[in-house]
């Protein structure tokens, strides 16, 4: 961007009576089926494709969502490469740089897609306040947008079942569609930071959809896989999700709803919808439980059992193992970020926002909706249906869900040699067992921090305590 006192930069220069639109991309990094970028390219003649990098979610992300916007950033350019423009990037605060560029473009309309957290609402609220009518704001990054999936009374459902009733017969509402002929600015800014070590093929739309093609050869199976973190059973495209290279409108209407596994996988469209409804209508929820008697628990949140859990050292091997998962790729098998969530919360006692902060940074598919929604359920204190008393065993769990222990081995390899009887609890393992597979405990592998039946005694008399049940 140009300073004051700055000759205006020479894509600027507008030809007399033409249309300049902005569109400003921010969780929808996708040129298919984003109604933004379809509505400025059908209305102006020239658009501005721009995404700013705002500091203060690029610093708080951890390494693997850094690299993932990177790539993704760097496959959107390249789409707009191929169509003779390019992604302008800008860096800073988007309050003061989308009504500052818009100024210097002398742009007539700004579109972008809008989004339910708590720090999107009120910066677009901001940016409105500066642009005034020049605002077309669309949806594009939920399937419905918020307001749209109600109970006969008018409200959002508490509880997802009644909301996916409705979800499912809500007739979606017109979204713009297919690209226009715009011509495509061609100024790159101030242009992406150079990471170390970002992949390559994997970001942008095309990467994406081979993605989701890749899924629909497995799809049938969904309902029979999903819970099985050793088996490829899950799509993975969490993150294509969270950073918009795929429309959820686009995944819902390619996977059908033809069998039951479709079905099935359909269904978890509606939750991502859900969270994302509930927290637009709940901003205070990164802070305070939905249900408010919850906030008054007392955490033990002791900082070594907290360490030893990101760590993946506690000595529960299904938890280690998925700890593990999410420090070395920045995604965790949704089974296991249930087991290991109920460990910290239940087993250990560390107040749920603890490991919601640390899923958040690490987590390529971090979204503060997906994320909060989901650690609320599993610390009891927001939509769950199931009562405060549910703690998961973590051992039931492990051997339910990994029965060979192949999860385990690939992510705790130093307990590869055990056999599938062991593994799930080495700590319990004949010394014999232990030594032939070179398991020293308390050397090469931790004794359980905690014991799980003493645990779930405690956790149970900390919550009857909270809910004033004791
Ligand atoms: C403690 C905890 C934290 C989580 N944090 C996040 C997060 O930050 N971001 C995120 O996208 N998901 C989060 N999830 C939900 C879920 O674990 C991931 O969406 C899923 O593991 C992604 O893998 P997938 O794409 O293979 O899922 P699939 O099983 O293939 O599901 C398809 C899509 O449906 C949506 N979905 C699936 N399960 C859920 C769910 N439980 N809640 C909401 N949407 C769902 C996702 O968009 C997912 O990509 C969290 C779950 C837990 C228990």
């Amino acid at each position: 961007m140009s300073q004051p006192g700055e000759e205006p930069s020479p894509y600027s220069q507008r030809m007399p009576c033409s249309l300049h639109h902005l569109v400003w991309f921010r969780r929808d990094l996708r040129l298919g089926d984003n109604p933004a970028w379809a509505a400025a390219t059908q209305q102006a003649d020239e658009v501005t494709a721009l995404f700013v990098l705002d500091p203060a979610l690029f610093d708080r992300a951890g390494p693997f969502r850094q690299q993932a916007l990177v790539a993704h950033l760097e496959g959107l350019d390249a789409q707009l490469r191929e169509r003779g423009g390019r992604l302008r990037v800008e860096h800073g605060d988007p309050t003061r740089v989308v009504p500052a560029l818009t100024n210097e473009l002398d742009a007539d309309e700004v579109h972008w897609n809008a989004d339910t957290t708590p720090y999107a609402v009120p910066r677009d609220a901001n940016v409105t306040a500066a642009l005034g009518d020049k605002v077309q704001e669309h949806w594009g990054t939920v399937i419905h947008e918020p307001g749209r999936v109600l109970t006969g009374k008018g409200t959002l459902s508490k509880v997802f079942t009644p909301f996916y009733n409705v979800w499912n017969k809500t007739e979606m509402t017109p979204w713009a569609t297919g690209e226009g002929d715009a011509i495509i600015a061609a100024d790159s800014g101030a242009g992406l930071p150079r990471l170390v070590a970002a992949q390559e093929n994997v970001g942008g739309e095309d990467a994406a959809r081979n993605r989701l093609h890749h899924f629909l050869g497995r799809i049938d199976d969904y309902l029979d896989t999903r819970d099985l973190p050793a088996v490829d059973g899950t799509s993975q495209l969490s993150g294509d999700l969270r950073f918009g290279t795929l429309s959820p409108r686009e995944v819902a209407a390619v996977v059908g709803e033809t069998t039951s596994g479709r079905r099935g996988f359909v269904r978890q469209l509606a939750w991502r919808d859900w969270y994302a409804h509930l927290l637009f209508q709940n901003p205070t929820m990164p802070s305070a439980a939905i249900k408010p008697e919850y906030d008054a628990v007392s955490w033990r949140d002791d900082a070594d059992e907290f360490q030893a859990w990101k760590d993946g050292a506690t000595g529960y091997p299904i938890v280690d193992a998925g700890m593990r998962q999410l420090l070395h790729t920045g995604w965790m098998h949704n089974r296991v970020r249930m087991i290991v969530g109920s460990f910290l919360v239940k087993d250990l006692l560390v107040d749920w926002r603890k490991g919601e902060r640390w899923f958040r940074h690490l987590l390529i598919d971090a979204d503060m909706s997906q994320n909060i929604g989901n650690w609320q359920w599993v610390a009891g204190c927001g939509t769950d249906a199931a009562p405060y008393f549910r703690v998961f065993n973590p051992w039931t769990q492990s051997r339910k869900f990994d029965a060979n222990g192949d999860y385990i081995r690939r992510w705790v390899p130093e307990l590869a040699g055990l056999a599938t009887k062991a593994i799930h609890q080495p700590h319990l393992a004949p010394p014999l067992d232990l030594a032939a597979a070179g398991v020293v405990l308390g050397d090469t592998y931790p004794h359980p921090i905690v014991d799980h039946a003493f645990a779930r005694h405690r956790v149970l008399a900390v919550y009857q305590a909270a809910l004033g049940k004791s």
